[in-house]
């Protein structure tokens, strides 16, 4: 047994308490490096988890093996030699009557040829793959066996950890299995946080046993319930964990409601003034939602709140609405753009609708000149402009604002939480906070959203304006370019004007933008009848401007651009887009870029190009694409296929990364969860920062706020 640490005589410390370094084996050195992969103490091990599972329990027969597989063979070598190819290479032919496997190894000694001569009994465990004639493991871990002795395999599986530079698997699993002694000598009560109400209610197993499963997996465990995170050890702490994220969120929801904010109403007369002036009447979607909102901004509490609402649903007509509540009572509202193309947008329809009611509306871009941004920064400052719309450049230190109530994030996903955050402090010096409104056009499910955007009230605009006509999708062949040409030809002979979009191919901004430049060329060349257009990153924020009004007054009839008009571009009578490679971006970015067509009452087009042979997961992608115009549906099948973290941009919204839970297969535990992060709330409220602590470590997802 392990001597416990003397931290206090008589007293064990709970596991949280001990260090690391009270293990045998780590000093200052290996202490330090654990901290990498947020290791600290004990507990932390515990928490640790295998991220999978080796299976070197049972032998497989060559007979049966599967392409991919990970699996311990054992048979006799036919056949050694060294191949000459590209490389200098040892081939090794093995077989077990069932079967037969070749052995690839790049670098070999002298030494190894002998051990894998002909005749020599192995057992190799390694990754099997398709070579050209043969199954194949390359570089297999392998033992040669005495002829007639049996060796035994493992009886159970064998964890693999994350690792860090210098602390490699078997440290992690000797300090795993120190810390696990410890576990089983500790007072249970002190590791297991959840009310016995709540595991009951669930049917969770009891932690210790979780951890003990998951560490050290029994001979007869379903190892398909556990690569698939399905087994109830997983299911347990991932729903710890989750309720512990999910606390989190709403412990930030909390922070937020203890600040004071102005409290806002429209005023009467100059609502109905905007409202009357519009071309269109509101939907019932937008009403229901300014209808949320306006409530929310009565109160003398921070809103904190997400609209969702698909592309073209009219997201900039409520954040001009909630606007004019913080105008009307005398207050500055902010609008923030991810991009300088959109906050142009922003600033072009602000004007329109804001101008007429006798409101200042100011541009506030990165790229101002020195003296225009100076003048801009004056009447933010001191309150003569009523509206501001800009970029991150709103969040500088040096933008002073006089008397900010209001701030609206358009496209949240593109915007760090942080910078949400900062905002915070943007608000007056009598310590009132802005009311935040946030818009996305991610519509994600509701269950996600609960989850991801906890911290947040969320409103949905769940129908479009009306005479939408949903864009006709098609998928085509890069081959087919010349039809296409005809196609953009003979549409815009008639009156139509149409994008072409050139996606990310290189990683680098630059090529992206010579490529569109190139392209650009090349199709005025085709189409030497059309005005053709160019707008993409690089180009200088007044040229952008320059060609995206030229194209909105219908002088460019086709325009080529980088991905920069994914988000918020708006103009009606584009009606054909043609996307090339769209095999490589992401469903949910497609969809923005299609949105940016069938907003007119024009019948549209969207021409999905793609280069050589798709893949099977390709095409049933791109066939989303075809069979539907709902954001939803899109998000939807875009989560199954690549995952949360890429469709909400989890690097970008700071939500730290789950250890064991994943927020799509575990959704259907989010209802359960609610619920028990009530009770616990209720009942026994210093159990929250526990797991908050346990889960998300110092790393809260926001910070310290
Ligand atoms: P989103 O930001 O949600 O993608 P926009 O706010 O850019 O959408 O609106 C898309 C288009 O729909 C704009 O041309 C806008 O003027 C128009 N629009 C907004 N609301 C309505 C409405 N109620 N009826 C008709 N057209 C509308
Ligand atoms: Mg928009």
């Amino acid at each position: 047994m392990d001597k416990q640490p003397a931290v206090q005589k008589g007293k064990i410390p709970s596991l949280d308490r001990q260090p690391v370094r009270t293990l045998k084996g780590v000093g200052p050195r290996v202490a330090e490096k654990l901290t990498h992969i947020g290791i600290e103490t004990v507990q932390d091990l515990l928490f640790h988890l295998p991220f999978r599972y080796q299976d070197r329990t049972r032998i497989v027969a060559m007979g049966s093996l599967r392409i991919g597989e990970q699996v311990v063979v054992e048979g006799t070598t036919e056949l050694t030699e060294v191949a000459f190819g590209k490389r200098r290479m040892l081939l090794c032919h093995i077989s077990d009557g069932t079967g037969s496997l070749l052995l690839r190894f790049f670098n070999f000694s002298n030494a190894q040829k002998v051990v894998l001569a002909r005749g020599a009994r192995l057992r190799c465990y390694g990754e099997i793959r398709q070579g050209k004639k043969y199954l194949e493991m390359v570089h297999p871990e392998y033992q040669r066996l005495e002829k007639e002795t049996d060796v035994p395999v493992d009886d159970v599986l064998t964890p693999i950890y994350p690792t860090t530079d210098g602390v490699h698997q078997l440290r992690m699993r000797d300090l795993t299995g120190q810390a696990l002694q410890r576990l089983q000598t500790c007072d249970p009560s002190l590791i297991e946080l959840l009310p016995t109400a709540i595991l009951e209610k669930n049917g969770l197993i009891n932690i210790v046993e979780a951890i003990l499963t998951l560490h050290n997996p029994p001979p007869d465990i379903s190892c398909e319930m556990l690569q698939q995170g399905r087994h109830p050890a997983q299911q347990r702490l991932a729903f710890e964990e989750l309720l512990a994220h999910y606390l989190s969120l709403r412990q930030l929801r909390k922070s937020m409601q203890v600040h004071h904010a102005h409290p806002l109403h429209h005023d009467r007369g100059q609502w109905k003034k905007f409202t009357r002036a519009l071309p269109f009447d509101l939907t019932g979607a937008q009403q229901r939602v300014i209808g949320e909102i306006m409530r929310d901004l009565s109160q003398p509490h921070p809103m904190m709140r997400l609209v969702q609402g698909d592309v073209g649903s009219g997201k900039t007509l409520i954040a001009a609405a909630a606007a004019l509540a913080a105008i009307g009572c005398g207050y500055q509202a902010a609008l923030m753009a991810p991009t300088e193309i959109l906050s142009g947008q922003h600033l072009f329809n602000f004007r329109s609708w804001l101008e007429p009611l006798g409101i200042e509306v100011v541009w506030l871009s990165g790229k101002l000149k020195a003296q225009a941004r100076r003048e801009a920064m004056e009447k933010i400052k001191t309150g003569g402009a009523r509206m501001i719309i800009g970029t991150h450049a709103l969040f500088q230190n040096d933008v002073v604002f006089g008397n900010l109530a209001l701030v609206v994030i358009d496209e949240q996903h593109r915007f760090g939480v942080h910078q949400r955050l900062t905002l915070r402090e943007k608000g007056g010096l009598d310590g009132k906070v802005p009311h935040q409104l946030i818009m996305t056009a991610t519509p994600i499910p509701r269950t996600l959203a609960m989850t991801a955007y906890a911290d947040l009230d969320v409103s949905v605009i769940d129908e479009l304006p009306p005479g939408r006509i949903p864009v006709n999708t098609v998928v085509v062949p890069d081959s087919r370019r010349d039809e296409v040409l005809l196609r953009v030809l003979t549409a815009c002979r008639q009156g139509s004007q149409a994008y072409w979009v050139c996606t990310l191919i290189e990683e680098s901004e630059s090529l992206q933008c010579q490529t569109a430049t190139d392209t650009a060329e090349l199709l005025q060349e085709a189409l030497p009848d059309l005005c053709v257009g160019l707008v993409h990153g690089r180009l200088k924020p007044v040229e952008k401007e320059k060609v995206m009004s030229a194209f909105k007054a219908g002088k460019i009839d086709l325009l080529v651009a980088t991905t920069v008009i994914e988000v918020g571009v708006d103009v009606p009578d584009a009606n054909l887009m043609i996307i090339e490679n769209a095999e490589r971006l992401g469903l949910s970015q497609l969809h923005q870029l299609r949105g940016r067509v069938g907003r007119g009452g024009k019948e549209s087009n969207c021409v999905l190009f793609y280069q050589g042979r798709l893949s099977k997961l390709a095409k049933s992608r791109l066939a989303v694409m075809r069979e539907t115009n709902d954001g939803f549906i899109v998000a939807q099948r875009d989560l199954e296929m690549r995952g949360p973290g890429e469709v909400l941009g989890t690097r970008q919204t700071g939500m730290v990364q789950m250890r064991i839970a994943d927020i799509l297969r575990d959704q259907a535990l989010m209802p359960a969860i609610h619920k028990a992060a009530e009770n616990i709330l209720h009942t026994s409220p210093e159990t929250g920062p526990l797991l908050i602590h346990r889960w998300l470590g110092n790393k809260t997802r926001y910070g310290n706020v």
